[in-house]
C-alpha cells in the first residue's frame, strides 16, 4: 500500500513516515501544498494524509480539486484544531475521514486501515488465498499454517498481490503501489523480490502460488 503524507511541520512527518514505514507502507511525503497537489496527481496513491493548514494550497483546496478531477483515493484530513468548522469543510470537500491533532498512534492507524479496507472492500484483516494467510493486523504471514517470514517490502507486495488475487499485477503496477518515490524503475528489483517471495511462499509446496507472465507481469493463483 502506498501512501501520499502531507504535512509541514517536519518532527510530526517523520515520526508519521517512521510509523507508517514500520507497518509497512510506502511512503511519500510532501510539506507544502503546491507539491502535495503535483504528487496526487502523477501517483495513484492507495491513502493520502493530508494536513489542513499548509504552506501554498492548503488541504481543504487540494481535497476539492482532487474530487473535482474525479480522484477517488481516500483522504484522512489532519488538523490542529478541534475546530467544528474546520471539520465540517474537510469533510464537505470531499474527505473520508477526519483526525484532530495530537492523536493516539494506534487510533491513527487504525483509521488508515480503515481507509484503505474501504477502498480494498474488503472487510476482513484477515487475505486469505488457498492455504496462504495474511494477517494485516499483526503482518503475520502462513502457508499451510506455518508462518513464514517476510521482510517489510515482501509482505507489501505479497499483499499487493493477494489484494489482486486471480489478476494479473503488472510491474507498473507494483511499482507505484508497492514502493515510493525512491523506487528506480529501470532496476529489476521487482523480479529480484518476486523470486525472494515464490521462495519462501511456494518452495516445498507441490501448488505454486505465485506466478510470473514473461513480459507481462505476475498473478497469484488461487485456482
Ligand atoms: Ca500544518
Amino acid at each position: 500500500m502506498r501512501i501520499l503524507l502531507v504535512e509541514d511541520e517536519r518532527k510530526l512527518a517523520a515520526v508519521i513516515k517512521k510509523g507508517l514505514k514500520e507497518v509497512h507502507y510506502a511512503v511519500d511525503l510532501a510539506d507544502n501544498g503546491d507539491d502535495a497537489l503535483f504528487l496526487a496527481q502523477s501517483n495513484p496513491y492507495d491513502l493520502i494524509i493530508l494536513d489542513i493548514m499548509l504552506p501554498g494550497k492548503d488541504g481543504i483546496f487540494i481535497c476539492r480539486h482532487l474530487r473535482r478531477d474525479k480522484n477517488d483515493t481516500p483522504i484522512l484530513m489532519l488538523t490542529a484544531r478541534d475546530d467544528v468548522e474546520d471539520k465540517i469543510s474537510g469533510l464537505d470537500a470531499g474527505a473520508d475521514d477526519y483526525l484532530t491533532k495530537p492523536f493516539s498512534f494506534p487510533e491513527f492507524l487504525a483509521r488508515v486501515r480503515a481507509l484503505l479496507r474501504r477502498k480494498n472492500t474488503e472487510k476482513s484483516t484477515r487475505l486469505k488465498v488457498v492455504d496462504l494467510e495474511l494477517d494485516q493486523l499483526t503482518h503475520r504471514v502462513y502457508r499451510a499454517g506455518k508462518e513464514i517470514e517476510l521482510t517489510p517490502t515482501e509482505y507489501t507486495l505479497l499483499e499487493y498481490l493477494m489484494i489482486h488475487v486471480g489478476q494479473v499485477v503488472t510491474r507498473t503496477m507494483i511499482s507505484e503501489h508497492v514502493w515510493n518515490d525512491d523506487f528506480d524503475a529501470f532496476s529489476n528489483v521487482i523480479n529480484v523480490y518476486v523470486n525472494y517471495l515464490r521462495k519462501k511462499v511456494d518452495r516445498g509446496h507441490t501448488r505454486q502460488l505465485i506466478h510470473s507472465l514473461r513480459g507481462v507481469g505476475y498473478i497469484l493463483k488461487d485456482k
